[in-house]
């Protein structure tokens, strides 16, 4: 029975002790308060590996060994280094694992440290969770940014949030900077500089309510997620589609289908499966510490 710990950054930090793919015990967070939203952007590296080394030292039992320690952020990573991360610019170029297993030496633990892209975690999770780690899972992560999760990793950046969605030229609220992007669109900070006068919250409670403006965003909204959909079908073929993320509650599973629908129309491809996962950070914990497992046993 493998034992991990997975730990998760995206506005906050979360962790937990996996046993044979299940969270065991209670999550660690910071902030601790669940109320205090002052995010993590404005920490320096070296304080994050310190608050990250706090949880897994937290967390470690105190007997038996640990297997592996998963760590998932917003961002390309590769060979333990971030190589960018929009959404948490302090983190390009740090050797994440490298720090937080220099830190935890000095702490007496020792144990392999994998690096994930969020999204991948939360696939991965997924995967593990509903007993599919021999499929192809694949998730959309709704947040300040979107992420795009594949389970089993695959070799390529894989970052489907920056997929092109719009040939508009004015299209450029995208974090990355790039032109008609997805997250440009659906991203909960793209949408707050698209609206200057309104939260998205309001956006989609203004569109019920009639707001021909919102509306018509909130139709851009979802057909820009068909079409990154319809992309990653159209390049890998169909399969299951999860998506999830603290925005998941703006989603219309039933109006995504539809723009879906007259968006892939060769036969072969059609055989896909949408399924909308309420935000839970457990899922993606357990897929940074289970997937981390499983690469310490390739
Ligand atoms: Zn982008």
């Amino acid at each position: 029975m493998g034992r991990s710990i997975g730990v998760v950054m995206t506005n906050d930090i979360t962790a937990g002790l996996i046993e044979d793919r299940r969270l065991i015990g209670e999550l660690r967070r910071y902030p601790e308060d669940p109320d205090e939203h002052h995010g993590l952007v404005d920490l320096p590296t070296d304080q994050l590996v310190e608050v990250i080394c706090d949880r897994i030292t937290a967390l470690k039992p105190a007997s038996g060994e640990l297997d592996a320690i998963g760590i998932a952020l917003p961002g390309i990573v590769r060979a333990g280094i971030v190589e960018d991360s929009p959404n948490l610019p302090q983190l390009k170029g740090a050797k994440i694992s490298q720090k937080v297993e220099a830190t935890l030496h000095t702490r007496g633990i020792r144990a392999p440290i994998a690096l994930f892209n969020d999204a991948d975690a939360a696939a991965a999770g997924l995967a593990a969770t509903r007993n599919q780690l021999d499929k192809v899972v694949r998730v959309w992560t709704l947040g300040n940014g979107i992420g795009f999760g594949r389970y089993p990793d695959a070799p390529g950046p894989f970052e489907g949030g920056h997929t092109i969605v719009t040939l508009d030229p004015k299209e450029t609220f995208c974090g990355c900077g790039g032109v008609g992007h997805l997250e440009g669109i659906m991203g909960h900070r793209a949408m707050r500089l698209r609206f200057m006068d309104m939260e998205p919250e309001e956006i989609f409670e203004n569109a019920k309510q009639g707001d021909q403006r919102c509306a018509d965003f909130v139709k851009r909204w979802h057909r820009a997620l068909a079409a990154g959909t319809a992309t990653s079908i159209h390049l890998e073929g169909p399969g299951r589609f999860y998506i999830t993320g603290i925005n998941i509650g703006f989603l219309d599973l039933f109006l995504l289908k539809q723009y879906l629908w007259d968006m892939v129309k060769m036969s072969p491809i059609q055989s896909y499966t949408l399924e909308s996962i309420p935000e839970t950070p457990e899922i993606a914990v357990i897929g940074a510490g289970t997937a981390a497992e499983i690469e310490q046993k390739r």
